[in-house]
């Protein structure tokens, strides 16, 4: 299934890149017409993937909503880690959550390169989702959340 939906991109408004689906009949900045453009729109690669398929990273999505569709910006982003399998290891207001379904279109902000340290990301992954720290009763998990991205990151930069 391919969900990109054809992001295009033009310049107006003294270069400024402007990105939509469907070129507007007016710029959305300065309001005038662009019938008669002079830079040609190019389309952009679709910088959005299924988390499923995005072992071993670390992803950001909307809280609520997509990119695409709700997001406007300083809207709260939502942030997860994938096993080697794709499943996205993610915690909110019901405590730790293992899912792939909620995360179709999300971007990755960074994937583990080295295939010898996968068994030891999803070690440190699944510890961290056993471990009771994670209950949602608890006020103090920021703590432990941080930890796991810490974690992740750590497995970065001796990778
Ligand atoms: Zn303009």
């Amino acid at each position: 299934m391919n969900n990109d939906s054809g992001i295009i991109s033009f310049q107006h408004c003294n270069h400024k890149n402007i990105y939509c689906i469907n070129i507007p009949t007016n710029c959305p900045i300065c309001k005038k017409c662009l019938k008669y453009m002079q830079n040609i729109p190019v389309r952009v690669p679709y910088p959005f993937v299924r988390a499923s398929q995005q072992s071993c990273s670390i992803i950001v999505k909307p809280t609520q909503g997509d990119f695409l569709n709700n997001y406007q910006l300083m809207d709260d982003l939502h942030i997860g880690v994938t096993s080697s399998r794709g499943t996205v290891v993610s915690y909110d207001w019901n405590g730790i959550i293992e899912d792939t379904d909620n995360w179709q279109e999300c971007l990755v902000v960074f994937q583990l390169n080295d295939h010898f340290m996968e068994k030891y990301w999803d070690t440190v992954l699944t510890n961290i989702v056993k471990n009771e720290c994670w209950n949602s009763s608890r006020n103090d998990v920021c703590l432990p959340y941080s930890v796991l991205l810490c974690s992740c990151c750590s497995i970065l930069f001796t990778s």
